[in-house]
């Protein structure tokens, strides 16, 4: 289907399987593992990513990110390590931007070696420190933005640009945007990942990934997933199909309450600093506006220094600890204490994330209820 649609019409229809013999108003779930041949050439087995409700999901993963194709995954770290090693042989290069989602960190640092895949972690984001990493034998850089927990931004038309220029793949995860608010293959990067169990499932009950890309890139992750397999299995496929038709209007609810939230905790005298794409003082407002739609649910803000992060956490009643993120229920965390425990305090100071760092998921509840918990956890600390 056309990307002409508006996003909550592809959301809601894009890729729908029709129930010809019940007229049921929902796709019809396929669950079957074994299928007749009609053709020698169309085996349709799930882990070769064909089945019913497969195909039906990637139309819309790809009408949602303006791709050609798309497949889905059983998370987002098969759709990352899959895609990455499509692309990849012994003896190549990849570049990597800085502050990237810690698993994808552990695929690169404990397992590339073992495939003999060169890499480089660049000093930041910037596309200078990404060009500066690049050698003979690269192909492939790859990006995050805004990236976890501090909410950098990447120039995705910049990379793009010097993706081209050295002839080498781009690739994104473009999570913590979700396909409402940022469309990196609009700025010329070639490949975008998702983890689905985010907002694309967005209500804590779904782990999936999807990777999305002209035809001819999908192809080739297709051919090496069906050896690996990592596919989703359709019933859950068909589950995420659900989820999706609300993706719109939820991160819409989202980005307005972050917003506020964002604004009312950057002028409260308890907060020392308030990390978010969307406020005029970030570093990178521009760029945000350029390249992003609206500036998404995640945010990170720091408490002034008299007052103990993990005991203000305990005051909230609405807002609950989490690992996880972007469901539609409000969620907050210790980056020092789970997310970036495992790094040293100077790494994590160099990474500027301080012990009292807050990483706050916004949720689809009434602001003033959210404005309403924050406020009476802070009361507690005058
Ligand atoms: C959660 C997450 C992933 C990994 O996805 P899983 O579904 O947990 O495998 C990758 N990138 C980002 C930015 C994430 O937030």
């Amino acid at each position: 289907m056309s990307t002409s649609k508006g996003i909550n019409t592809i959301c809601t229809h894009t890729g729908e399987l029709e129930d010809k013999e019940y007229q049921g108003a929902v796709s019809p779930l396929y669950m079957s593992t074994s299928y007749v041949f009609e053709e020698v050439e169309v085996k349709r087995y799930p882990r070769y990513f064909n089945t019913p409700n497969q195909v039906a999901l990637a139309k819309k993963m790809a009408a949602l990110e303006h791709g050609e194709d798309a497949l889905i995954f059983g998370s987002g770290m098969s759709a990352i390590s899959n895609t990455l090693m499509a692309f990849l042989h012994s003896g190549d290069h990849v570049v990597f931007q800085d502050a990237l989602y810690g698993g994808t960190t552990n695929l690169v640092t404990e397992e590339f070696h073992k495939f003999g895949i060169e890499y480089s972690f660049a000093k930041d984001s910037a596309v200078d420190s990404l060009e500066a990493e690049i050698k003979e034998n690269t192909k492939l850089i790859y990006i995050e933005s805004p990236s976890n927990p501090l909410m950098k931004l990447t120039d995705m038309e910049g990379v793009a640009k010097l993706a081209k220029k050295h002839g080498l793949v781009s690739m994104i995860d473009n999570t913590f945007a979700s396909p409402v608010n940022q469309n990196p293959l609009d700025f010329g990067i070639d490949i975008v990942i998702h983890s689905a169990t985010k907002y694309m499932g967005g209500h804590s009950d779904i782990l999936a990934g999807t990777v999305i890309s002209s035809s001819e890139y999908i192809d080739r992750v297709r051919q090496l997933a069906k050896n690996l397999g990592g596919n989703l299995s359709d019933y859950t496929v068909w589950l995420l199909e659900r989820s999706l038709k609300t993706m719109g209007i939820r991160v819409k609810a989202q980005n307005e309450n972050a917003l506020e939230l964002a604004k009312y905790l950057a002028a409260h005298d308890s907060i020392s600093k308030v990390y978010y794409p969307g406020l005029k003082d970030h570093p990178e407002y521009e760029l945000a506006k350029r390249q992003m739609k609206a500036f998404g649910g995640m945010m990170s803000f720091e408490l002034k220094d008299t007052i103990n992060a993990s005991a203000f956490m305990k005051e909230l009643n609405l807002i609950k600890p989490s690992m996880s993120l972007a469901g539609v229920e409000s969620t907050i965390l210790l980056p020092s204490k789970t997310s970036h425990g495992l790094l040293s305090p100077e790494e994590r100071e160099k990474q500027g994330i301080k012990d009292g760092l807050l990483r706050f998921s916004v949720g689809i509840e009434d602001f003033e209820d959210l404005k309403e918990d924050l406020t009476q956890a802070l009361e507690k600390f005058k």
